[in-house]
């Protein structure tokens, strides 16, 4: 079905500066040199993202205005200014100071959305130290691979999550701290031998903190994303992201002063920091952050009570909204909202013209990924959305469609969606990986590892993955991890994992699974795999569906065939099976 442009107003001057007036001109002029004076920068000189995001707004006198409103999975409510956030995030740096962590160092974050998990991320800037946030889903193996690659010297965690992965906890040799949150108490022996607690060194810790002059190019954050094979790589960026995320923030999310924003975002993904924290505090824009997770009501509810203005979230999340019904929406007072993004997945067109028709406006569509750091791809708050499409890129920012060789294709053609290097959130490396890194790369383009194709407006429409990463309700997924926790099942001899098309999360985690000799194929073994592989990684990665074979098929050299059992699984052609071992 064709789905008809949706029209806007065709003027930029609300949501860019206001020399960019139309985006062909923006594109054309822009230049981050001239955006960077939108920073402040360091009284000592240096460029800092907890700076830019929090102490910044007191130093411009706005410290009392509300940085988050936080709302907690029982119903708490509490609420930060920018001056809260600047002395909770200075004491935190202060208590790190006193544990040795200095400039480099890793400090990572396990644990859900409370309000003591972003004092602590900015703590951890503010020392100079680099962020590294964990999904707090994840169960002990993702948590293990992730702690001992970065060498974390540090660790923030709950007791809940603490008591989850205790046995990782000796085989991490760097890791010196265990940090523990006692959020309002809700653990009444929240501590183990050794650990520190986070609410007994705060209460003794000074909120004076003087940033540690950190610069542009100095690393602040690692997020850990899957490939096609190997282990998950950590990919860092450095504190002039915070350039782009608030740029973005005012052209894709278009951000105002007078916003409340929700991202529901979880931190442990790269949309949760540069999203749920760099953008809106940048722009010292009001948020809120919902500890809950998915309920159509609930999140109606967040909407209304807070009434938020602007609203980012993914697809599946939108999908299941959907799918609770439209009845539902009628039901609260959502007029506070003027804008509407989504990330993470393909957003389908039905879903775009959903919003339209049942919330009142679009959803926006725009895309980025770990590695870049920011958006790169949009549909503008005032700019004709063509359902279906990314967008087109932001200004500074050159992406196009490469064939094999790297070179650009013409429009309507698909190929590999590549970027020219040297935006500002441009991951700068992965950790101790740098032939990986250097592997992105091909004449002078950054390969995305997407397939998609761009029309001849310069609107980019996404087709695939170029890999065999899945991609579950916005969760990339190595195939690789999951087939290696499969392994160690005593019944598994070999595992094919694979992407399965879902209405709602567009992709879910299959495997095909070959016994070992003296195992049945019983349902009771089916549901003790899955188990077995979701105490180990987490629900969302383990497989949704386990298919048992006599074999897989594999090349001659004994690599799993993926794109076969894809293609078996999806009844199309096989394709080139040359390379494919005889029974
Ligand atoms: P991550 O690095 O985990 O944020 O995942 C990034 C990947 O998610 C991209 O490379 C795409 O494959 C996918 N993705 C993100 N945004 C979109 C979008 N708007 N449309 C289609 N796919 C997207």
């Amino acid at each position: 079905m064709e789905y008809p442009i949706i029209s806007k107003p065709n003027s930029y001057d609300d949501v860019l500066e206001p020399n960019l007036t139309n985006y062909e001109k923006s594109v054309q002029d822009f230049d981050w040199q001239e955006m960077r004076n939108r920073l402040n920068g360091l009284p000592s000189g240096g460029l800092n993202l907890a700076h830019e995001a929090i102490d910044r707004h007191v130093d411009l006198g706005n410290g009392s205005k509300v940085a988050m409103y936080w709302e907690g999975s029982n119903g708490e409510e509490e609420t930060y200014t920018f001056n809260d956030m600047k002395a909770q995030s200075n004491k935190f740096a202060n208590v790190l100071s006193k544990l040795g962590i200095q400039k480099g160092d890793r400090a990572f974050i396990f644990m859900g959305r409370v309000p003591e998990l972003y004092f602590a991320f900015f703590g951890i800037l503010k020392v100079g130290a680099i962020a590294g946030p964990l999904f707090s889903a994840f169960g002990p193996d993702p948590v293990k691979d992730r702690l001992l690659d970065s060498g974390a010297k540090v660790l923030l965690i709950t007791p809940d999550l603490r008591n989850k992965i205790s046995n990782i906890l000796p085989d991490l040799p760097d890791l010196e701290h265990i940090v523990v949150i006692n959020k309002n108490n809700r653990h009444e022996n929240p501590l183990q031998d050794g650990d520190v607690s986070y609410e007994a060194e705060m209460e003794s810790a000074s909120a004076d903190f003087e940033t540690v002059n950190t610069q542009e190019e100095d690393y602040s954050i690692m997020h850990y994303t899957s490939g096609t094979t190997g282990k998950p790589k950590g990919a860092v960026h450095a504190h002039i992201a915070a350039l782009q995320h608030m740029a973005t923030g005012k052209w894709a999310l278009d951000l105002h002063d007078e916003d409340i924003y929700w991202c529901t975002a979880d931190p442990g993904w790269v949309t949760g920091t540069s999203y749920g924290m760099s953008a809106p505090w940048t722009n010292g824009v009001t948020q809120v952050i919902y500890e809950g997770g998915f309920r159509a009501s609930d999140w109606y509810q967040i909407i209304q009570k807070y009434k938020v203005s602007v609203w980012y979230t993914a697809p599946t999340a939108i999908r299941m909204l959907m799918k609770a019904g439209d009845q539902i929406p009628g039901r609260y007072d959502l007029s506070s909202l003027r804008h509407m993004c989504s990330v993470g997945e393909p957003l389908n067109p039905e879903a775009v013209v959903w919003g339209q028709n049942v919330i009142g406006m679009p959803f926006h569509d725009n895309w980025w990924q770990t590695e870049t750091g920011a958006i790169l791809i949009a549909n503008y708050p005032v700019q004709d959305i063509r359902p279906g499409s990314m967008g087109r890129p932001i200004p500074g920012v050159k992406t196009a469609i490469v064939d094999d060789e790297g070179t650009e294709v013409e429009p309507g053609t698909e190929g590999d969606l590549a970027v020219k290097p040297g935006w500002p959130s441009m991951f700068r490396t992965y950790w101790k990986n740098q032939e990986m890194y250097d592997s992105k790369f091909k004449n002078g383009w950054y390969l995305t590892g997407d397939r998609a194709r761009m029309d001849s407006d310069g609107y980019f429409w996404f087709v695939g993955r170029a890999d065999d990463v899945i991609n579950t309700a916005g969760h990339l997924v190595g195939p690789f991890e999951v087939e290696s926790a499969l392994i160690e099942h005593p019944a598994v001899a070999e595992a094919g994992v694979i992407g399965k098309p879902d209405p709602v999360a567009f992709e879910i985690v299959k495997a095909f699974v070959s016994l070992h000799d003296g195992f049945e194929r019983t349902d009771k073994l089916r549901n003790e795999i899955m188990g077995f592989v979701r105490s180990k990684l987490a629900a969302g990665v383990a497989p949704r569906e386990i298919e048992f074979l006599d074999s897989l098929p594999k090349t001659r050299s004994g690599k799993i065939m993926r794109r076969l059992l894809k293609a078996r699984e999806l009844g199309l052609p096989e394709g080139d099976t040359s390379t494919l071992e005889e029974d």
